[in-house]
């Protein structure tokens, strides 16, 4: 029977070694945790948001844009819906962000290690792989306590988003010991930390806005959705589905900015109209009055700052230049950006061990082989929405059936 060892007992290792064995090989996790899948426990705040019924190729990232898409071509939404109902966890659809039944993340855990168990899976938990030597008869795996004889390795040690949970980076210097390059790993799908000393005066307002990411003053990326400012910048998931193209942009030394439009859904035009009409009505309020139940009071104060424009003047008494400018900072509010927050802050990681080293059929190293990849250590990265379990998943099939030889196989 054929030895597979796995490293890494996140989604991607545990549904590698569930493809493994049902395919008939003999696997084994190694798991430096006390625990296999610390990290899914914090998916999608504590219900695990696993998949997306709107899928398309930009949903994933890559320095191989190619990649991702031909992996999730090879199990598709529908069949990780139907490999987790196959598992127990009967789904609910939030707009077709997928979430177990019972709302719970722990309950995709329990699901996964029992069918590790009823697949006769062996976990090694406290066991940290050290290094991967090859030889000509497979691999053998240095831990701390043992020294461990494998035909085949998948690597799925995760990335370095979230270290608490595990994912450390160590998996990285494995591949790079076997001749494996990284694409820069930056923190992803995380927050951003902006240059403006104002942001202690608006911290904690959430509001609806579309972020537009220029980098050297060209459009990276936009999303629009419920902003939250912090003391140091700016949160919430279009801040992090823009965020890995300011951690590129920033590790590259460019220049990053955002800019915010609290009014996304009036062209400028309407928006300045609707402005006038609201001052024809009620001239006689002053400027802060005027704010009152359109925008929440700090952004209004921070605006009325911004313009140099006296709080106390009569909304009737502006002039035209004056209210293009109020209109100007309320849609087209520009940040500096100059960090994103920090690893252990951030959801993912862009980059990774590079695609174009990896067989997208089978996951197997084009160096070495017997040496397999799934999950977030490879150099891919989905935007918020469940795309991240997605991509684990698949990668992990495709992985524990390379791994096996048994491609073609329906488990
Ligand atoms: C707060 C948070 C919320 C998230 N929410 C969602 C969500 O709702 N939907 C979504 O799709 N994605 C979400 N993600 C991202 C998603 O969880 C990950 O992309 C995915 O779990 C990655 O799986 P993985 O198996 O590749 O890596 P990991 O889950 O990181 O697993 C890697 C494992 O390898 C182990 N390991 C590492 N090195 C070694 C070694 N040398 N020896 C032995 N073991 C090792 C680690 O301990 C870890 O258990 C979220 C992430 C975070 C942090």
């Amino acid at each position: 029977m054929k030895r597979i060892a796995v490293i890494g007992g996140g989604v991607a290792g545990m549904t590698a070694a569930i493809f493994a064995a049902g395919s008939g090989a003999e696997v084994t996790i190694l798991e430096q945790k006390d625990r296999v899948g610390k990290k899914i426990l914090s998916t999608g705040n504590g219900r695990c948001n696993f998949t997306n019924l709107y899928q398309t190729p930009d949903c994933y990232r890559s320095d191989n844009p190619e990649f991702p898409w031909s992996v999730m071509k090879q199990f598709d939404v529908h069949q990780i819906i139907a490999f987790f109902l196959e598992m127990g966890i009967y789904s609910k659809s939030r707009n077709g962000y997928f979430y177990p039944h019972s709302d719970q993340a722990s309950s995709v855990l329990d699901a996964y290690r029992m069918e590790c168990r009823r697949l006769g899976v062996k976990i090694l938990t406290d066991t940290k792989c050290l290094e991967i030597l090859p030889n000509a008869k497979g691999f053998y795996l240095k831990t701390e306590q043992e020294i461990l004889r494998t035909d085949a390795v998948i690597l799925a040690a995760g990335s370095k988003a979230a270290p608490v949970t595990g994912s450390d980076g160590s998996g990285y210097t494995l591949a790079k010991k076997l001749g494996h390059h990284l694409i820069p790993v930056l923190p992803a799908l995380v927050q951003l930390k902006c240059k403006e000393t104002f942001y202690k005066t608006v911290s904690g307002v959430r509001v609806q806005a579309k972020v537009s990411l220029y980098v050297n003053d060209r459009l990276a990326a936009e999303d629009t959705g419920e902003v939250q400012l912090t003391n140091y910048g700016i949160s919430g998931i279009p801040v992090f589905q823009v965020s890995r193209y300011a951690a590129r942009a920033l590790y590259e030394k460019k220049q990053v900015k955002a800019v915010l439009n609290f009014m996304p859904d009036f062209e400028p035009e309407e928006f300045l109209t609707f402005l006038k009409r609201r001052i024809e009505s009620r001239p006689e309020k002053t400027l802060s009055e005027f704010f009152v139940g359109l925008f929440h009071k700090k952004l209004a104060e921070l605006w009325i700052r911004e313009s140099r424009i006296k709080p106390e003047r009569k909304t009737g008494s502006l002039s035209e230049n004056e209210l293009h400018r109020l209109a100007g900072l309320i849609q087209c509010f520009e940040t500096e950006v100059e960090a994103t927050n920090t690893f252990e802050q951030a959801q993912v990681c862009c980059g990774g061990i590079d695609t174009r080293e990896v067989d997208v059929r089978t996951m197997e190293s084009i160096y070495v082989q017997g040496l397999y990849f799934a999950g977030e250590i490879l150099d891919v990265d989905g935007i918020c929405g469940g795309y991240n379990i997605s991509f684990a998943v698949a990668s992990g099939v495709l992985a524990g059936k390379g791994a096996a030889g048994c491609l073609g196989s329906t488990r």
